[in-house]
């Protein structure tokens, strides 16, 4: 379901008249992510250098893609154990007036299971949210509303990254928004 999610979110994407996007070097391009990046498992306890990696690649990229990159650090217990994670997010701001924004949230995330090397889950989301950074900036007509991009940490965990983005990111986000609205 996530990986038709990713593709289906692709398609809408570059399904532009503007969109200079030649499949096949797309596809190659997604290919080598995942092979470079995203085929060892990348979980806090069993492989931390490798998400610190994952991190730290996903971070530059959009860095290099331009965008202003925020890291959301957050941490929690539960079931009494305790856990620390960071969020990676990127906005690409609409060309609309703040009042027909209609954010639009392209979502992916970087951990894995601490017993695969989660290729599909979620590497495959990850080389799409990526690409579809470089494409956003590079490729295509500048988006009518604004796109939020987000690489959420500890999701396999119990969905921590999308909980603490949704509770603690997103209603400040929203509410500078309105503010902006109501000027
Ligand atoms: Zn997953």
């Amino acid at each position: 379901m996530k990986i038709l999610l990713n593709v289906v979110v692709w398609i809408v994407l570059v399904d532009q008249s503007c969109c200079n996007a030649d499949l096949e070097d797309t596809a190659q391009r997604l290919r080598t992510l995942l092979e470079d990046h995203f085929s060892d498992i990348r979980h806090s306890e069993a492989n931390p250098e490798n998400k610190e990696n994952a991190f730290n690649f996903i971070k530059a990229t959009l860095e290099e893609y331009e965008y202003d990159v925020q890291t959301m650090a957050f941490s929690g217990t539960r079931n009494e154990n305790s856990y620390e994670g960071t969020n990676i997010i990127a906005v690409l701001q609409g060309n609309t007036n703040p009042a027909e924004d209609e954010v639009v949230l392209l979502g992916a995330h970087y951990d894995t299971v601490a017993t695969t090397p989660g290729v599909d889950d979620n590497g495959s989301g990850m080389a799409v949210l990526l690409d579809s950074a470089r494409m956003l900036q590079y490729e295509m007509c500048k988006p009518i509303n604004t796109i939020v991009l987000v690489a959420f940490d500890l999701e396999e965990a119990g969905l921590f990254g999308s909980h603490h983005f949704a509770n603690d990111w997103l209603p400040g986000f929203l509410q500078t928004k309105t503010a902006l609205t109501e000027l």
